[in-house]
């Protein structure tokens, strides 16, 4: 059985849409299927369009938060609760064309394929800031990681073995993306063209996305602290340089004037000094954040399901 695992955040109009597309694509290829919707906290009709259609049909079922906890924190919702071989995830708002969950069935039917990724072919219509803004940000992640993640999305198949693999992580900051191709496994690509949104506006402006950056490649790699200790010792470098000329001004006899290099220096060096605990400051407000072992989500609502289905 195939779980398809969907997010949705305030997306009323678009989760009948997703429901009807989905289950006729899958009821025609006979492949068998449930869809799992994680209502994340909508303040809309999300859920109650949710019960109409769980009402109409078992095959949907239906997860709501108590409150909006981020879509890391649904999708991990929705591969603790899904019962299925093998788990698609996939957007609510049709971004991602239903078509293409055929093509990774099948390729995860072949039996050697445990990871099925679905990468951008392009990119709709984003703005040439937001696309440069992602090619850096995955530069980063490839260069501190050493995960290939350019043209990456959430959309994914995972067989049951990635499923229970991820699953394991007992991390309370997730990235999805980053983390399913970490546990490794048998991976292989298809591509798509990202659609247009069906309606609604994306949930994600460009501070979220900022913050969503940060925290991922935060959660992924401690490199920002290694750049403090190379920013100590450029700045040690600099200052045995520094020094040993003030030395030999001051034996000379020459020393005099350099007053604003002083002042430069302080400024320099106390703002790396500054910026250093920033990023430690952050990294222990992680540690602090993970330390507290919070659940990653409260479910306050399910439909057509039992509560914990198989743990
Ligand atoms: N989403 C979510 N919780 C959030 C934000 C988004 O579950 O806090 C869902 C949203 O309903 C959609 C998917 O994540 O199904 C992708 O969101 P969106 O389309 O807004 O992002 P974009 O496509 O613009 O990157
Ligand atoms: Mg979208």
């Amino acid at each position: 059985m195939l779980s398809v695992i969907i997010p949705a955040y305030n997306e009323q109009d678009n989760v009948p849409r997703a429901a009807s597309a989905i289950s006729k694509l899958l009821s025609a290829h006979c492949i068998d299927y449930e869809i799992i919707f994680i209502n994340d906290g909508s303040s809309d009709r999300t859920w109650q369009r949710l019960s109409q259609l769980a009402a109409s049909d078992e095959r949907i079922k239906a997860i709501g938060f108590s409150r909006n906890f981020g879509k890391e924190s649904a999708i991990f919702a929705g591969l603790e609760n899904a019962a299925g071989d093998a788990c698609v995830i996939i957007d609510c708002d049709l971004q991602h064309p239903p078509e293409t969950i055929i093509e990774m069935y099948k390729l995860w039917q072949t039996g050697d394929v445990d990871i099925v990724e679905a990468k951008k072919r392009t990119r709709g219509n984003e703005s040439t800031a937001h696309r440069g803004m992602a090619k850096l940000f995955y530069k980063i992640i490839q260069r501190v990681s050493g995960l290939e993640m350019e043209d990456s999305s959430d959309f994914k198949l995972l067989d049951r073995r990635a499923v229970e693999a991820l699953l394991r992580m007992p991390e309370r900051l997730t990235f999805f993306r980053a983390m399913s191709s970490w546990v490794g496994f048998k991976t292989e690509c298809v591509y798509f063209d990202v659609a247009e949104r069906q309606s609604g506006s994306s949930k994600f402006g460009f501070t979220s996305l900022v913050k969503y950056a940060v925290t991922s490649i935060t959660s992924f790699t401690s490199a920002p602290m290694q750049m403090v200790t190379v920013a100590g010792v450029v700045t040690f470098i600099i200052a045995v340089i520094f020094g040993i000329n003030t030395l030999v001004q001051k034996i000379m006899g020459t020393s005099a004037e350099g007053f604003s290099t002083v002042i430069l220096l302080q400024l320099i060096t106390s703002a790396i000094i500054m910026f250093s605990l920033g990023i430690i400051g952050y990294y222990l407000a992680k540690i602090y954040e993970e330390i507290k072992q919070r659940p990653r989500y409260i479910i306050s609502e399910r439909l057509n399901m039992e509560e914990n289905t198989r743990r």
